[in-house]
């Protein structure tokens, strides 16, 4: 008999959570009402930022913000080669062409140094990823941004509630957007958002939201008039007020999921801080991780076989690993229109051969997560040289 699985990831759903759903399904709204913006606020007075828009999801998030920030046709975006694809995939949506720069072997963080050698006349805006839920190099990107004009941009899906020398993630960056994705620190089924200091860059992502209409049904309807302009090219990226009434829900509770993932993979790096064929992440002093993922990295050098034989063996014993992620510009379709190959960034080709995504959701036990310190062990001493 197959062992039961301990998913990588798992939402946390409570029965408040479900009635203030149910109250919703109720109610005479059922999107683009009162609860996206409660919601709005609700993230934004968590993250102390002025302006929050949300989307329909993380990506919808990515287009909106970087449409808003002004990234167009032509222009250049430098991203991280270690990231989902969505990063990359927004600003190829707008006509741009997303740089890979290479990462930091230690923290899979976008490197500054790579970032530097990447920008050209036409680079536009550097996006960071603050990858696993750990803040990358805010000080370091902002004064190249700031040396050569560029936009500053955070991709966050990772790390809502992480801090870095002390500021919170929300206010590092001229924009930054936020996945509700159910594997995410809080869960809307679906859902995103842009937050932003800027309040016109908010403006235009409301208006990005909406098919490129300043004033939505609800506003028109309460003014009891039909006639609205259409301002600019948008899409219909609204997230429903279904979503929003769990997303309040949840955000109430995120100091407590926070917890949880931080205590579980305090467990984890104990577990593995002198362990000689697994090497945790490198947290770095001045962040406050969000641990949205808990990644290992394979000391290969040291074991037979390669990262895939140790996952299916970790999976057959019902451990739900994972792995996050190949370099984004070896898949085919990066391949194929922007002629990218291996070679483009040396650390991020070789550290993704290695790393390992633990499972890491609140909802784990203590006896889940011995489970899966145990399988690491017991499989990567099975692969031992
Ligand atoms: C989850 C995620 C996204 C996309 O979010 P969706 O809500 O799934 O569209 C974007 N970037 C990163 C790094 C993510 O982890």
């Amino acid at each position: 008999m197959k062992p039961s699985l301990i998913p990588y990831a798992r939402q946390w759903i409570s029965a408040a959570d479900i009635q203030t759903v149910t109250d919703v399904l109720h109610s005479e709204w059922l999107t683009t009402g009162p609860k996206v913006e409660e919601f709005e606020k609700k993230v934004t007075s968590y993250v102390v930022a002025p302006f929050g828009v949300a989307v329909c999801n993380g990506t919808a998030a990515l287009h909106t913000a970087y449409h808003a920030a002004g990234i167009q046709a032509n222009d250049e975006v430098i991203v991280p080669a270690i990231t989902f694809v969505a990063t990359a995939n927004a600003a190829v949506f707008l006509g741009a062409k997303p740089i890979f720069a290479d990462v930091d072997p230690d923290t899979l963080l976008i490197n500054p140094a790579s970032v530097k050698q990447r920008i050209t006349k036409k680079t536009k805006a550097i996006i960071a990823v603050d990858y696993a839920g750990q803040p990358c190099a805010y000080d370091e990107l902002r004064h190249l941004a700031n040396t050569h004009n560029l936009l500053l941009l955070a991709d966050a899906a990772h790390s809502l509630g992480a801090t870095y020398k002390g500021r919170s993630v929300g206010t590092l960056a001229d924009a930054t957007t936020f996945s509700f994705h159910a594997v995410k620190h809080i869960t809307t089924g679906e859902g995103g958002m842009v937050v932003t200091a800027d309040a016109a860059l908010a403006d235009r992502a409301k208006i990005f939201r909406n098919h490129g209409i300043r004033t939505d049904h609800r506003q028109r309807t309460e003014k009891g008039i039909w006639h609205y302009d259409m301002v600019d090219i948008g899409y219909n990226y609204r997230i429903t007020d279904i979503q929003c009434a769990l997303g309040v829900s949840q955000v109430k509770r995120l100091p407590k999921f926070l917890e949880k993932r931080r205590r579980i993979a305090t467990a984890y790096s104990e577990a593995f801080a002198n362990d000689s064929l697994v090497a945790p992440l490198v947290v770095r002093p001045e962040n406050q991780h969000a641990y949205h993922l808990y990644v290992i990295r394979l000391r290969l050098d040291r074991l037979r076989g390669d990262r895939d034989a140790i996952f299916t063996a970790l999976r057959e014993l019902g451990i739900g690993v994972n792995v996050h992620y190949a370099p984004i510009y070896l898949h085919s379709f990066y391949r194929k229109n922007f002629q990218t190959a291996p070679g483009l960034c040396p650390v991020a080709e070789k550290v993704a051969d290695t790393i390992l995504t633990l499972p890491l959701y609140p909802l784990m036990t203590d006896g889940d997560v011995k489970r899966v310190i145990q399988g690491v062990r017991q499989v990567t001493k099975s692969f031992s040289t």
